[in-house]
């Protein structure tokens, strides 16, 4: 089988792609680089440089080379950065779903794995959140997740082709073998955060807020291992594979653990001191979001390996503390 990896060179993409050579699947890559790093591209897959909103070019990528199915991690992601600038959001995310839509009904691709989030619900009702919940993002990169998956669905209706959307909650971790690893510049989540105080990058890591409706004060996440994540995509693709109906999983723990409890983690495995300091909430932060991932058990088969928040943060830790500068010589 094989497959194109859109954003392969990015995190989530990189560790995915890892798992898919594993398998034995033929992968190509697809990048633009513009956040992704050429380092982070497995030695068995192949590399196509190119931007998914340039059609000409996705033809080029896409039509005659006998894939199978696409993963599409190639998007922008962060929340606050999308706040402030909500139409690069629109422009990639939205507009680089329209081309690839557009050129895999040309291409004759029909099935399709892509990266959701946890940002599609916005304030959950409940928790856990199951995927039929209400869906209010309360930012811009949550609200064009959701309408990718709008027009996959209408798409795939009109045309044939069948998705899967992986509504990821907090990504984190790293491969085992310490070669990749989550780089973002700048960087902008918690446990890569907190492991500059240790790696003398940061004095102190900042809690944004103490004064939460949880039991500490501060926000509660479902932190998910960035290898168990790899798994969920090849399962999906199987799934799809086999003939699966397009459909909408959360992928997530199912266990919600506090700023400070992250922290009190990377001070046990890290050995560090790690010193605090309260700061201001961030703008649109839910209090408590917590996955329900029993449907991706019970359909995908999927299985998270690596629960252990302590195993979390030391494998990114293993991966930080050998990369300080990330995938950069
Ligand atoms: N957070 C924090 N300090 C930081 C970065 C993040 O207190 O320097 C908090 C943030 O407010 C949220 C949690 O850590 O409650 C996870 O944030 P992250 O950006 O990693 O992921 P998100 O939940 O926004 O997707």
């Amino acid at each position: 089988m094989k497959i194109a990896v859109l954003g392969g060179a990015g995190y989530i993409g990189s560790h995915t792609v890892k798992e898919l050579v594993g398998r034995g699947y033929e992968v190509a890559v697809i990048d633009n680089l513009q956040t992704g790093f050429i380092e982070a591209v497995h030695d068995g897959a192949e590399f196509i440089k190119g931007d998914i909103r340039d059609k000409e070019f996705l033809r080029s990528a896409l039509i005659g080379a006998g894939f199978d199915a696409v993963i599409h991690f190639a998007a922008c992601s962060l929340v606050g950065e999308s706040v402030t600038n909500p139409m690069k959001y629109y422009n990639n995310n939205v507009g680089g779903a329209i081309s690839l839509i557009e050129v895999m009904i040309e291409a004759g691709i029909d099935k399709i794995v892509f990266s959701s989030t946890a940002a599609t619900y916005g304030e959950p009702e409940r928790v856990p959140i199951l995927e039929d919940d209400r869906t209010c993002p309360t930012n811009p990169y949550g609200e064009t997740k959701l309408a990718m998956e709008k027009m996959f669905r209408w798409a795939g209706e009109a045309h044939g082709m069948r998705f899967v959307s992986l509504r990821y909650f907090n990504a984190c971790g790293a491969d085992e073998s310490g070669d990749f690893g989550e780089a973002h510049n700048p960087e902008s989540h918690l446990v890569p955060i907190i492991l500059q105080v240790p790696n003398g990058k940061r004095e102190a890591i900042s809690i944004f807020g103490d004064d939460y409706d949880t039991k500490d004060g501060t926000c509660v996440r479902d932190y998910i291992h960035v290898t168990d994540l790899a798994d969920a995509h090849t399962l999906a693709v199987e799934y799809l594979q086999k003939g699966g109906k397009s459909d909408i999983f959360n992928l997530g723990n199912g266990v919600g653990f506090t700023v400070r409890e992250v922290i009190e983690s990377a001070r046990r495995v890290t050995g560090h001191a790690i010193p605090e300091v309260i700061s201001p909430r961030r703008p649109g932060d839910p209090a408590k979001l917590i996955a329900s991932s029993e449907k991706a058990r019970r359909v995908l088969g999927w299985n998270p390996k690596h629960a252990d928040l302590d195993e979390i943060v030391g494998s990114a830790w293993k991966w930080h503390k050998s990369h300080p500068e990330g995938y950069k010589k």
